[in-house]
């Protein structure tokens, strides 16, 4: 294994929108940090967002990731494209981060390794989210869907709560069910009546995307077949917290951790930012995570 030569002041594991402006603030604190990154950012995902602050014809996500990556770069925080697999606290408080035979030692860590969304088995689900017709995040672009035909795929709970939210948008919601609808109490199935949303009568057999010319069809089992321009997954989500943890850190059943005010979860030193950490996936949301949890850091160095 590689000696870490250097002790680094905060390493920074993901690179995608909490773990890149961690970099510029610490970066700009003259703080030595590194970011360790798998390459997996959700900003690649973006076919082009929105509700970016001081992008009024919105950005594609590529095209943002590149940018910030540049602006990380511009105060000296490199990036080393790895998978850590494993971060461990050393008899004198400081943390070792291995990957690939190497490790690199910190006095503090920022976990910025987001989250995954969980994907339906679609064909030409990629080429469709590229496109706008499959999407994952009412929250960014449930604005986008005025006027249209809209689905969403998920169980009682999750999926009725996110075919109420998209029904505000001034469209037409089918909810697919996936056989769940008897699991929902009358109350919520009259909050779905009086929000206009419909309820498909049978599972969906087969979902495909941009067949002829159908932006995604659905064929249920029962034989009928729905089209709509938009369909939202709504399977859940998986918070990439293993590294926390494994160090000891608390969290919530759904992996989610738990931070105090400054994104230090229970292990001192071991701070979160974004995704990995919240409910409310937003880039808006992971920069704020990421200065509040670098100026910590850089308090206590
Ligand atoms: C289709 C889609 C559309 C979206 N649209 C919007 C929008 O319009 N507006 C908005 O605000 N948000 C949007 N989001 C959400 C937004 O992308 C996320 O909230 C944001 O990227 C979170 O940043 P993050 O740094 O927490 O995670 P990410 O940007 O996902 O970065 C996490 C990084 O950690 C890396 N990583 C994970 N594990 C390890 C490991 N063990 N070692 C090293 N690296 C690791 C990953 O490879 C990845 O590069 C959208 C998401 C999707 C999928």
């Amino acid at each position: 294994m590689q000696h870490e030569a250097e002790l680094l002041d905060c390493l920074i594991v993901g690179g995608g929108a909490a773990g890149l402006t961690s970099a510029v603030y610490l970066g700009r604190y003259k703080r030595k940090a590194l970011i360790l990154d798998a390459g997996g950012s959700r900003l690649q995902r973006i076919p082009r967002t929105r509700n970016v602050p001081g992008f009024p014809e919105g950005v594609e996500g590529p095209e943002l990731l590149a940018r910030m990556r540049e602006h990380a770069a511009r105060y000296g925080v490199a990036t080393e494209r790895v998978t850590v697999q494993r971060i461990e606290r050393l008899p004198d408080g400081t943390f070792r981060a291995e990957a690939e035979a190497r490790s690199w030692r910190a006095r503090f860590v920022i976990l910025a390794t987001g989250a995954c969304d969980v994907e339906p088995e679609i064909e030409g689900i990629q080429a469709a989210t590229r496109a706008g017709q499959v999407r994952y995040c009412p929250v960014c672009d449930g604005y986008e869907t005025q006027g249209q035909r809209v689905a969403v795929l998920g169980r009682a709970g999750h999926g009725v709560r996110e075919s109420l939210f998209v029904a505000n948008f001034g469209n037409q919601v089918t909810w697919l069910a996936m056989a769940t609808q008897h699991e929902v109490p009358l109350t919520e199935l009259a909050q779905l009546r009086d929000a206009g949303v419909r309820i498909a009568e049978s599972p969906p057999h087969r979902i495909e995307c941009g067949v002829d010319g159908v932006g995604v069809r659905v064929e249920l089992q029962n034989g009928q077949v729905l089209a709509f321009d938009t369909l939202y997954p709504a399977l859940g989500l998986h918070h990439a917290c293993e590294l926390a943890t494994a160090l000891g850190a608390q969290a919530a059943d759904n992996g989610q951790l738990r931070v105090d005010a400054h994104q230090q979860t229970s292990v001192d030193g071991l701070y979160v930012a974004g995704d990995v950490a919240v409910d409310l996936n937003q880039i808006a949301v992971a920069a704020g995570h990421a200065a509040i949890a670098a100026t910590a850091i850089h308090n206590r160095l």
